[in-house]
């Protein structure tokens, strides 16, 4: 987009502007999340007030005394008692990082993205999802039934874009197209980020999908690097969705939308089983969708360390394996879960494998065949 040269950044009146960059800051910061980026452990944080460690490098704190310094976010107001200095977000600024008035306006500016004078940042950038203090401090968690509406419309749009590229990256790993569609795993190509954010906005206002995580406070959809979309649908409607990137050395390599976890993945798939059927319990997306791709019953959990007891009841009927993967980390799970299942009376057999189950099943031409054979020794 280009701008007509008459609104361009003009070099007079340079106070002036200096003056209305102020002033268009006061109206767009939120003060909270502002004061709390530089005091991450407020104390008897309540209402429009907090305490904290006063962080204000020329007071030169010990750290170890009582926190000094108040904050008033109703009216973005600091006061250090111990020093006996105080004032607005703009002095607040100056002190953090030893500037001028000025450059603390161009700094707060640059920050919250306003001012006539900025360069856009790039996009990736302006796609970034939000710190971690700024949801806190941030929006309200969305109701679960406007989650479960944005997750579905959000499949929709992105099945609706060129699939190819994220099956190709799934067969890659031995995971056939069919097995994807069932998991209704999707995927859109980068070069369709902006259709997929605009055909959310036309769905959604804005606040909604800012609250869901799907949009950052910059109104800019946040799966931009993550665009390999794994669903977890709960009776039939995806209840959240997880995200991994397709290409080589991005970290993180996986976002998702706001809140934790809600299931075990594919749990869903639980319910058309028999009863006293195998079910495998494995690590991440890619195990889970190579078992099913096989024929075999899985579901997955995010990380190794990731169950939760009150996933546990609606695998009472079934006989369970874990096939986690055979690092450390695996290995405590895999003991840990065995203790949890015993603890409700159920058994948790576990299976030892040489490698995880998406390199087993990649590197052994009868890995069925094996696989089977030693689940049947794991369970006697
Ligand atoms: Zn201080």
């Amino acid at each position: 987009m280009t701008e007509p040269a008459d609104t361009r950044p003009k070099r007079e009146g340079g106070l002036e502007r200096l003056l209305a960059l102020r002033d268009e800051i006061k109206r767009a910061i939120d003060y909270r999340s502002f004061f709390l980026r530089y005091c991450p452990n407020p104390v008897r944080p309540s209402g429009t007030r907090f305490h904290a460690l006063c962080p204000i490098p020329s007071h030169a704190h010990t750290g170890k005394g009582s926190p000094s310094l108040s904050v008033d976010t109703s009216r973005g107001l600091f006061q250090c008692f111990s020093r006996g200095e105080g004032g607005d977000a703009f002095k607040f600024y100056e002190l953090m990082h030893d500037v001028s008035f000025a450059e603390a306006v161009r700094g707060m500016a640059r920050e919250l993205g306003l001012g006539a004078a900025r360069r856009k940042p790039p996009l990736a950038q302006r796609a970034a999802p939000d710190e971690v203090e700024e949801i806190v401090a941030g929006f309200e968690p969305l109701a679960q039934e406007r989650v479960e509406a944005i997750c579905e419309k959000f499949l929709a749009v992105c099945r609706a874009e060129e699939q190819t590229e994220g099956l190709s990256y799934l067969a890659r790993r031995g995971i056939d197209a069919r097995t994807v569609r069932r998991a209704c795993a999707t995927y859109f190509p980068r070069r369709a980020y902006r259709r997929v954010m605009r055909r959310m906005l036309d769905a959604f206002p804005v606040q909604e999908l800012q609250r869901s995580g799907l949009f950052n406070r910059r109104a800019h959809l946040t799966f931009y690097r993550h665009r390999l979309l794994f669903p977890f649908i709960i009776e039939g409607r995806a209840v959240y969705v997880q995200a991994r990137t397709t290409a080589a050395g991005v970290e993180p390599r996986w976002h998702n939308m706001r809140g934790s976890v809600p299931a075990l993945y594919n749990a869903d798939s639980l319910a058309e089983l028999p009863s006293g059927a195998v079910v495998y319990l494995v690590e991440g997306f890619t195990d889970t969708l190579t078992l099913l791709t096989h024929e075999f019953a899985a579901v997955g959990l995010v990380g190794a360390g990731g169950l939760k007891a009150e996933w546990l009841a609606p695998l009472a009927r079934f006989r369970v394996v874990a096939a986690l993967d055979p690092d450390g980390a695996g290995v405590r799970a895999a003991e840990r879960y065995e203790e949890m299942f015993a603890a409700r009376g159920m058994r948790l057999a576990r299976l030892a494998l040489p490698s995880d189950v998406n390199e087993f099943f990649r590197h052994h031409p009868a890995a069925s065949v094996e696989f089977t054979l030693l689940t049947e020794a794991a369970l006697e």
